[in-house]
């Protein structure tokens, strides 16, 4: 099953002043909702792969900003970049800036599916913008999303992410305040699942605007898709007529500067971008086929897209500079090679202790289900055999020693360019005396 991984109270007098005057002026202290972990965390400082809260305790960090920080907190090189654009310019609010046409000539040349690019905020926004110009260029009104991926928080796709079991099938919005209207064109089919979606288009024949899926859906750790599964949506939506959008808001520049398209070899017609691309400056990309993008009013076409803060040239800066970093370095085979050593070490202490689990992940992100190995996991329904008792224990045991994680079974862990060997070595230490405790 699962839930929220509970934190036992640690000893920190001055969090817990700083979260008091929080919860005083903030609803529930926080500004997201999966930052509320009912204890009163809070952090001073941020530097490589630690991150250290109010009363000095300082954490190996795998919680990443939720996959953000890539390379490391407070990289010098991005920061140093993105604070001297700042002595030449700021927000102006008209026209194009040299950063912005660089940084779309940058996703232009990696990203397969890019042909142009629209650079805004967030990544709800990058999804929303995504759907609504799916539909003005179909004509159609219904979207296919996927049980378990996550695409931000607007009414059009915040639905069956971490459902409860009984409301896998169902329709599962994410809020209250959704408009009915709204989740009724919302289709949610099985990841790994080719069936489940040609079943809605029997279902809808010629009313499917689009398809969108996180090409991994690290929003409930790291499920991989079957051999088949990825070209076969491409298949099935070229097919109909509808637009294939890969949500790459988590995997896209975190696992290759092509994203997951560029590894796979599948194409879709609109991409999502975000997070990783900036190393933790706020910014999000859509990007796709001309014909697609050229609907934006922008271009003179009929979809609306605005933002005061789009393409801020200190974010655009930060995410070039990040771009370069990867392009010029071994980031990739570095963080792929710890993410390795580390799948493979916790893998090895589950194996000897005998507790029923798999390692999953991709790259730099790695999350343990308490799962029995001869079980598979392709989606979901399968997650539902999560043992969430263990997990909260497990994740317990690891902050305890100071190995920071998502607070939340089923979500993955990130590892950064700056992570290092002996990090990976004092988290296996940690996990060794975790598991063993968890095993007896
Ligand atoms: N898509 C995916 C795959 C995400 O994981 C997220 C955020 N976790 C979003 C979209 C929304 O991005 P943001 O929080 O920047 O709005």
């Amino acid at each position: 099953m699962p839930g929220t991984a509970a934190l036992e109270k640690p000893d920190n007098p001055i969090s817990r002043e700083i979260f008091d005057q929080a919860m005083e002026v903030t609803p529930g202290g926080v500004n997201t909702t999966i930052r509320q972990t009912g204890l009163p965390l809070v952090f001073t400082k941020a530097k490589g792969s630690y991150i250290t809260d109010a009363d000095g305790r300082r954490y190996l960090d795998y919680h990443a900003a939720f996959g953000a920080i890539v390379l490391g907190h407070g990289d010098e090189r991005v920061d140093r970049a993105a604070t001297a654009s700042l002595s030449e310019i700021d927000l102006v609010g008209v026209g194009t800036t040299v950063q912005e046409v660089n940084l779309a000539k940058k996703i232009i040349e990696h990203v397969p599916s890019a042909e142009r690019v629209h650079i805004c905020v967030t990544g709800t926004e990058a999804t929303f913008h995504a759907i609504r110009v799916s539909r003005a260029f179909t004509g159609r009104r219904k979207i296919i999303k996927f049980q378990g991926c996550f695409h931000g928080g607007h009414d059009y796709l915040l639905m069956n992410v971490i459902s409860k079991p009984e409301l896998v099938g169902h329709k599962d919005p994410g809020s209250a305040g959704m408009l009915p209207e709204t989740i009724e064109e919302t289709l949610i089919a099985e990841f790994n699942d080719l069936e489940s979606v040609e079943r809605l288009y029997r279902q809808y024949p010629d009313q499917i605007a689009a398809v969108i899926l996180e090409p991994i859906p690290h929003n409930i750790g790291a499920v991989l898709p079957v051999p088949g599964f990825l070209e076969g949506l491409r298949a099935i939506t070229s097919e109909h007529g509808s637009v294939l959008i890969f949500d790459e808001v988590i995997t896209g520049f975190r696992h290759g500067l092509g994203g997951i398209q560029g590894l796979a070899g599948v194409t879709p017609d609109l991409t999502t971008m975000g997070k990783a691309m900036a190393n933790g400056y706020p910014i999000a990309a859509l990007a796709g086929k001309k014909s697609i993008m050229e609907r934006f009013a922008t271009a003179g076409g009929d979809v609306f897209f605005a933002g005061t803060y789009n393409a801020h040239p200190l974010c655009t800066t930060a995410a070039l500079e990040t771009i370069s970093i990867f392009e010029e370095g071994d980031a990739y085979r570095h963080m792929f090679a710890l993410g390795d050593e580390l799948r493979a070490g916790l893998g090895d202490i589950l194996e000897r202790f005998g507790i029923p689990a798999q390692v999953s992940g991709f790259g730099s992100v790695w999350v343990v289900y308490f799962i029995d190995q001869a079980l598979p996991i392709r989606n979901y329904t399968d997650l539902l055999q999560n043992n969430n008792d263990r997990y909260v224990r497990f994740h317990k045991g690891m902050v305890d020693r100071d190995i920071f994680m998502l607070p939340m079974s089923l979500k993955r862990n990130h590892i950064s360019a700056s992570h290092t060997r002996e990090d990976i070595a004092r988290t296996l230490e940690a996990a060794e005396a975790t598991l063993k405790e968890l095993a007896n």
